[in-house]
């Protein structure tokens, strides 16, 4: 039986999953492209997922981390693989040992330690692209993207073998490009990520908003978290086709986000946007 309710999202062919009220629980998963962005409490529903793609170490994202990889043992599955920040890799281990100690069974893991610019392949054509972010010392953010390789134009009215015989003589006939699918932020204050192509073009962002009241903006800095008013200003740079907002504040009624958001974000965005803990406001 499932430990937790979650939310399910449908988007064409992706189904993303999982709960995120800031300062309770964040986990996000994707279950079709075999990630699952931070760890919350370790759901059941995720334990089957084999990589986590951890953003920093906040107890309400990283908690499970220990119960994830021991579940999965337990469930005769292979290690789990969890990538993190460099600088957590240490306090990871510690948490481990403890915890094998604890339970009396090594717990086995494969962990990634990442930093800004790093690459990790999920499948043969699908990889996690790590980017910084503004919350912590060390944390980062994923895109997942595909790669894929395409016929440069002039070859597209080629034969089979007139295309063989083109590999033959050396010649590069294709190009590569790379499709972003998904990009989650984690936790995060405002930054320009419209610097990076892959982000503005990310075919789903999931984005943190945690605030949304005007004397919240305060909060917002202290916390290292992004205000509504700041969003808009992201949302504004960026071409994302679908806009999951996650990590919202149980401060503000989820109703009352509805309306500011309405009222602040251009319609235009606004018909974009999924409200990952509101029922009203998913798909
Ligand atoms: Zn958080
Ligand atoms: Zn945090």
């Amino acid at each position: 039986m499932a430990s937790h309710n979650l939310v399910h999202i449908k988007i064409d062919d992706l189904e993303i999953i999982g709960y995120s009220v800031a300062g309770e629980e964040t986990v996000v998963a994707v279950p079709q492209l075999d990630v699952c962005f931070d760890v919350g409490k370790a759901p059941d529903q995720i334990i089957s997922i084999n990589h986590i793609l951890l953003t920093h170490g906040h107890m309400d994202h990283a908690a499970g981390i220990a119960y994830y990889l021991s579940h999965r043992n337990f469930c005769g599955q292979s290690a789990g693989t969890i990538l993190a920040p460099k600088n957590l890799l240490g306090p990871i281990r510690q948490v481990l040992d403890a915890w094998s100690r604890l339970d009396g069974n090594q717990i086995p893991a494969n962990l990634v330690g990442v930093k800004p610019g790093d690459e990790y392949q999920i499948k043969p054509n699908l990889f996690a692209r790590v980017f910084p972010t503004k919350h912590t010392k060390g944390s980062v953010g994923y895109s997942v993207i595909e790669k894929r390789k395409k016929l440069k134009t002039e070859y597209l009215g080629l034969t089979s073998p007139q295309i063989v015989e083109l590999k033959k003589q050396g010649i590069q006939i294709d190009y590569p490009l790379e499709i972003p699918i998904v990009t989650y932020f984690g936790d995060t204050q405002y930054a320009d990520f419209s610097q990076l192509e892959y982000i503005v073009n990310s075919k789903i962002l999931i984005a943190e908003c945690t605030f949304y009241e005007g004397e919240h903006t305060g909060r917002a800095e202290a916390g290292k978290h992004m205000h509504i008013d700041e969003f808009t200003e992201l949302l504004n740079k960026l071409n994302n086709e679908h806009i999951i907002i996650t990590h919202t504040t149980q401060r503000t009624p989820m109703r009352e986000i509805r309306k500011i958001l309405k009222e602040t974000i251009s319609p235009e965005k606004y018909d974009k946007v999924i409200l990952f803990m509101d029922k009203r406001l998913r798909r």
